[in-house]
């Protein structure tokens, strides 16, 4: 049906350049009446009481809006909403649900159709249609309302979290917003955005207080987009056709006070800042030519944009250099990246809130490596419209309070307080091995990446690293570090722990962590190059590296190297013939070296099945549960979607770690674990119990590890596992462990109580 996919697309650009959600549901009610050829399309969406409110409507009485509304359950509009389903009727008077609302005018119509309105789980609302004479909606009608309701469904969402925030003006109003638990904690602080340079739809919204002085700046930085335009016309002079000089012409007039130019200075004089107004209105003009059916017309928007972008380089430039941080920053963003949390002074570093990503994702890793409270996946958070208002992050929930009323900010300071007195308690153990109440000891090793974990490391107790993500230092530069840079840095890590083990894993990019200078696009990255496939494709790098640890290991021999998403043993068998070889150049270049221990990360599904050869071929394992979990269960560690189903106590899951263990030690391996999980205390106890020798994890989470491992016995850890085998899924597995371990464990992961209120 190629009109209807037509229409289908409009429609959604349309209500996708709508200015609030108002707009938005006329729109759909209004375009979606006329493409249905109908007499009536109306809008209910659920309110804060949980009633579903009429919001729009073409046909009705426009004075029923906003007054006419029903429970779930109530009527047929609230029927659908309960059903979670389309109710298609030819004679809706004669269903027994049916009730009859005077203020609507809506007796005149006998046909109803109702598609509920769902995102992310949650009904949002009920689409209608009806029509006067009986009219049974066809298979393929009911489809297209089907459709058109699960694409608008996000609009929706994000339109009506814009508007709460928008209404707010003054007289700010709380308002919540869900995501993925990232990091735990909580944070109060003030917001900052963060976006990478010259990116058009994360530039936050700011009001200017000098309009002069601001339309001043706008000019002179319009100015300067002019110059280069001109001049980059003049270089490729002779390269250039007419038609594509032409574009050239286009694009200066563009600037213009009578195009482009001239409706953002209107938007300044209103009292928007520069960037922003720039940003809206080129994203304006960018959707309206993206909707044109006229294909050298849709080509256009990515000149619009592409002009959009150099001028707002200039925009920010001078804004990014004056940046300074509130005291308390919570870092906002689309998608925040490991060197932008290197941009704010660690003190003044509060807490971060992710658009895009998941609990798994590397930004929310170091953020508990660094203990900052971190929410990710808030996917309806409107980011551009916060910038600079207070907020709280509750990083236990992966919830996000805007403009927190002073009974909730009551609330979570009194939470804060007792976080501290429980994270005194727990430095007490800082110096106490960690053991068993029958006396089985468990080294409590840390993951590191940055020099600010060293510190907080050994403050916590750690009794080695089992995991130095290499890739950290090269991820906050923008080329790959030459041998003796990396030298300095991995030797400053083996200075810090020796005599302690320094487990270095060569370099692991691909997937979610991509080198600026180095970039990566594929379809598939968690299924494409990455970890060792990269490295072995490039011997040059890895055996830089390699040299680099090795020189750096010279009189300390601390050091132990790991090697990333090892797939098969021909991968293991190549790593290890380059290690050979550049300990051997370096022993002839005069270095007195070891050799250090080599081990594998089991972090793929044919890994655990080929973990008895690969340990027979090294001298450890150690399991990489973040990605062996994703793996395993089909699960991006990245995508909030589908957070909920990313979960490491899947049976699964504990098969193969516990089938790692026992295969790993039948070759005389040893065997550890470095993914987040060993960091969950009642995950460590499972692991304690399976046989792993060593536990490896964020420096935050230690001593509460050690707290549950000292609290227990290993006989009745080994109990609990039997128990915790035999579940059939990860809901039995989790009270399986609740009730093994009590209800203390709640209290011990810092996991504030709530009045029902903020549920
Ligand atoms: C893992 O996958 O569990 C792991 C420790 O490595 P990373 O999180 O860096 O991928
Ligand atoms: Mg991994």
């Amino acid at each position: 049906m190629p009109t209807m996919l037509n229409s289908l697309r409009s429609i959604v650009q349309e209500v996708n350049s709508a200015r609030d959600l108002g707009s938005a549901l006329n729109i759909i009610v209004q375009r979606v009446k006329a493409v249905m050829e109908t007499h009536v399309c109306s809008a209910y969406l659920r309110d804060g009481k949980g009633q579903y409110l009429l919001m729009a409507t073409d046909g009705l009485n426009q004075n029923a809006v906003g007054h006419v509304s029903l429970g779930l359950g109530e009527g047929l509009v609230g029927y659908v909403a309960q059903r979670e389903e389309p109710i298609n009727l030819e004679l809706a008077t004669a269903h027994p649900k049916y009730q009859y609302f005077e203020a609507t005018g809506e007796e005149r119509y006998s046909s109803f159709l109702g598609v509920p309105i769902i995102h992310q789980r949650q009904v949002l609302g009920v689409l209608v249609i009806q029509q006067v004479d009986s009219r049974r909606f066809d298979e393929g009608e009911e489809a297209f309302l089907v459709t058109m309701s699960a694409q608008l469904a996000g609009v929706i969402a994000h339109a009506e979290a814009t508007g709460v925030l928008k209404a707010m003006g003054q007289n700010a109003q709380e308002a919540r917003f869900k995501g993925v638990a990232g990091s735990p904690g909580i944070a109060i602080g003030h917001v900052v955005v963060m976006s990478p340079a010259a990116d058009l739809r994360g530039v936050p919204f700011r009001s200017c207080d000098d309009i002069d002085a601001e339309l001043a700046f706008f000019q002179r930085c319009l100015g300067s987009a002019r110059d280069d335009v001109k001049n980059l016309g003049k270089q490729l002079e002779q390269r250039l056709n007419t038609q594509e000089r032409a574009l050239f012409d286009a694009y200066l007039s563009m600037l213009d006070d009578a195009s482009l130019g001239g409706e953002v200075t209107e938007r300044i004089r209103q009292g928007v800042n520069a960037a922003y107004a720039w940003s809206e209105v080129i994203l304006e003009h960018e959707r309206n030519f993206s909707s044109m059916s006229d294909a050298y017309l849709r080509e256009r928007a990515a000149d619009i944009r592409d002009l959009g972008r150099r001028v707002l380089a200039y925009l920010q430039e001078s804004s990014q250099q004056s940046r300074v941080f509130p005291q308390n920053a919570i870092l906002v963003g689309e998608e925040l990246t490991a060197s932008m949390l290197g941009e704010v002074p660690k003190e003044q570093l509060a807490g971060l809130v992710s658009v895009q990503g998941s609990s798994n994702s590397h930004v929310a890793i170091l953020a508990r490596a660094m203990g900052v409270p971190t929410v990710m996946g808030a996917v309806d958070l409107p980011y551009t419209q916060i910038s600079e208002r207070r907020v709280i992050v509750d990083g236990y929930r992966g919830m996000l309070y805007t403009d927190p009323s002073a009974n909730l900010l009551k609330h979570y300071e009194d939470i804060c307080a007792e976080e501290r007195e429980l994270v005194k308690g727990l430095e007490a153990l800082r110096d106490l091995p960690c053991e068993t109440l029958d006396q089985h000891r468990v080294p409590l090793w840390v993951n590191t990446g940055l020099m600010a974990d060293v510190v907080r490391s050994l403050e916590r107790g750690a009794e080695g690293v089992g995991l130095y993500r290499t890739e950290i230092p090269f991820l906050l530069r923008e080329r790959f570090p030459s041998e003796e840079e990396q030298r300095l840095i991995y030797r400053e890590q083996l200075e810090a722990f020796a005599p302690h083990t320094v487990t270095m894993r060569t370099l692991d990019v691909g997937g979610d962590k991509s080198l600026s200078y180095f970039p990566i696009e594929e379809e598939n990255p968690f299924l494409g190059w990455r970890g060792i496939r990269v490295t072995l494709d490039h011997p040059e790098i890895f055996l830089a590296q390699i040299r680099a640890m090795l020189k750096a290991s010279e009189g300390l021999n601390n050091m132990r190297i790991m090697l990333p998403m090892v797939t098969s043993v021909g991968e293991l068998e190549s790593a290890k013939t380059l290690i050979y070889r550049a300990f051997h150049e370096l022993v002839e270049e005069g270095y007195q070296l070891e050799l250090p221990p080599i081990g594998v990360m089991i972090e793929v599904p044919a890994a655990v099945y080929q973990a008895r050869e690969l340990a027979a071929r090294s001298d450890f394992l150690s399991v990489g549960s973040n990605d062996l979990t994703q793996y395993l269960l089909a699960v991006d560690r990245n995508n909030p979607r589908v957070a909920d189903l990313y979960e490491p106590f899947h049976p699964a899951v504990l098969r193969a770690l516990h089938q790692v263990v026992r295969d790993g030690h039948s070759q005389g391996a040893s065997v550890g674990i470095c993914g987040e999980l060993a960091g969950d205390p009642a995950a460590a106890v499972l692991l304690m119990a399976m046989g792993y020798d060593v536990l490896s994890m964020n420096a935050t989470n230690l001593p509460k590890v050690k707290k549950v491992i000292r609290g227990i016995t290993l006989e009745k850890a080994e109990q609990l596992l039997d128990e915790v085998m035999a579940q059939e899924d990860a809901e039995s597995v989790n009270r399986c462990l609740e009730r093994g371990l009590g209800s203390g464990l709640t209290r011990l992961l810092g996991m504030p109580e709530l009045p029902e209120v903020i549920h």
